[in-house]
């Protein structure tokens, strides 16, 4: 058995290899998981002016309020590359202006934005 992002190979008996790689599976998907949220976390930033915006989308995501407008959207995109991805269920409700108009936030809690590749 060899892991994907492991060291050298481990030999394992042949009798128990099917319980012993799911066990395996289990644990590597959850360390993925684990990873990437962490990743996700730490690369995830609350922004209240426009720099620190430009600033957060370039190495990351930026959670910011939106006037939910098409031509603001488009702004932001042309300016950044960077687009809406999701409004989290979580968000707790926050109101206040556009990080990028001055509009009033549509949503009623902050958005991650972030670039698309
Ligand atoms: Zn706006």
């Amino acid at each position: 058995m060899a892991k994907r992002l492991g060291e050298g190979k481990e030999a394992i008996a042949l009798d128990t290899a099917p319980q012993r790689l799911e066990t395996e599976l289990e644990a590597f998907q959850d360390f993925l998981l684990q990873r990437a949220t962490e990743f996700r976390d730490d690369h995830t930033v609350t922004v209240d002016t426009w720099p620190d915006f430009v600033a957060a989308v370039a190495t990351g995501w930026a959670r910011a309020l939106h006037c939910g407008a098409p031509d603001c959207e488009d702004e932001i995109k042309a300016e950044t590359a960077a687009t809406p991805r999701c409004i989290p269920l979580e968000a707790p409700a926050e109101s206040g202006t556009c990080i990028r108009c001055d509009r009033p936030s549509a949503y009623g809690k902050r958005l991650i934005f972030g670039r698309s590749y």
